[in-house]
């Protein structure tokens, strides 16, 4: 694939990932090696608070530049790792790179929060929460700082471990929230058994929101919900002016999308959150 634009590659590799199980094979070769030879990549994406317009912190989101195949996305790769175990390894890496990057951030006025995604797969890792603990530890890391995205297959898959594992999470001063909200079953009752501090409404609901009367109701009740169980609420896909308007008229707290700014590499966060401030705090105001 040597030459073709990085979009270009990943379709050609979606296309192989469905048509291949021999490829997916000898890309399950390729993710055990990736650890170790360092391929794994961290990117993250901005959030911010509707009301003051300043940046509150970021996503974590994982990449992987394969040495063939470009720069693949975890929509690719994450599924094969949590199948495959190697998922472990993954999350352990990302931890890491978040923790040392957060540690790196400058403390000011809004000290910034990184949110990790967390898989279901790793709620079944009976020393996920000591793992943290060591890691917050070691890297001498804020709890606070700290959020976890989990989707609701994560609360479904094992529910009674999955609280006990929460509990131990919230126990440490981690913040927990619920994402993709909406689009798993029974997203209501999650929220009364989970000590969860907020709620991302998934974008499949926000995107749509302007043309569709029933996306925007959703989320607006979605919201209402949420401020009524003091939970706080983070729209996610916020591609246009237009969607952060509404939102912000909606009462929503946090977006998240590529109006504001797309995935960039970690490292250089910092500097567009700079840029951001001196760009829109005033206008936004
Ligand atoms: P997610 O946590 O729901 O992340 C949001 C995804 O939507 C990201 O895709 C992001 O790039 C994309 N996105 C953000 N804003 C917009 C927008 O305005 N419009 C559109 N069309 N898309 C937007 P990405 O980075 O490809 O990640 C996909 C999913 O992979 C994530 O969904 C998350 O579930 C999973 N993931 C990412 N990093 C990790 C990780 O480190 N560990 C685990 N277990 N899962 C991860
Ligand atoms: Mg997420
Ligand atoms: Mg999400
Ligand atoms: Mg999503």
């Amino acid at each position: 694939y040597h030459g073709t634009p990085v979009t270009d590659r990943v379709k050609v590799f979606a296309n192989a990932r469905a048509a291949d199980y021999a490829g997916r094979l000898s890309l399950l070769g390729d993710l055990r090696r990736a650890v170790e030879r360092n391929e794994l990549r961290l990117y993250c994406q901005p959030k911010v608070d509707m009301r003051s317009g300043k940046v509150t912190g970021a996503e974590a989101l994982v990449r992987w530049a394969h040495p063939r195949l470009g720069m693949v996305l975890p929509s690719h790769f994450i599924q094969l790792a949590e199948q495959s175990g190697m998922i472990t390894h993954v999350t352990n890496w990302v931890l890491n790179a978040a923790f040392s990057q957060l540690r790196a951030w400058p403390v000011d006025d809004t000290p910034q929060t990184l949110a990790i995604n967390i898989s279901a797969y790793d709620f079944r890792n009976p020393t996920i929460v000591r793992q943290i603990d060591n890691l917050l530890s070691a890297w001498r890391i804020d709890p606070a700082r700290v959020q976890f995205e989990l989707t609701e297959s994560a609360l479904i898959d094992d529910p009674g471990a999955t609280l006990v594992a929460l509990s131990g999470l919230k126990a440490l001063g981690v913040e927990l929230l619920i994402d993709d909200f909406g689009t798993g079953y029974s997203s209501l009752s999650y929220l009364q058994k989970f000590p969860v501090d907020g709620i991302k409404i998934d974008q499949s609901f926000v995107m749509p929101m302007l043309d569709s009367p029933d996306s925007a109701a959703i989320v607006r009740s979605t919201i209402e919900l949420g401020h009524t169980l003091s939970r706080h609420i983070v729209a996610e896909g916020v591609e246009s002016e237009a969607l952060w308007e509404r939102l912000a008229d909606e009462g929503c707290d946090v977006a998240q999308g590529y109006f504001i700014g797309e995935p960039m590499p970690i490292e250089d966060f910092p500097q567009w959150r700079a840029g951001w401030e001196a760009r829109h705090v005033p206008k936004i105001h």
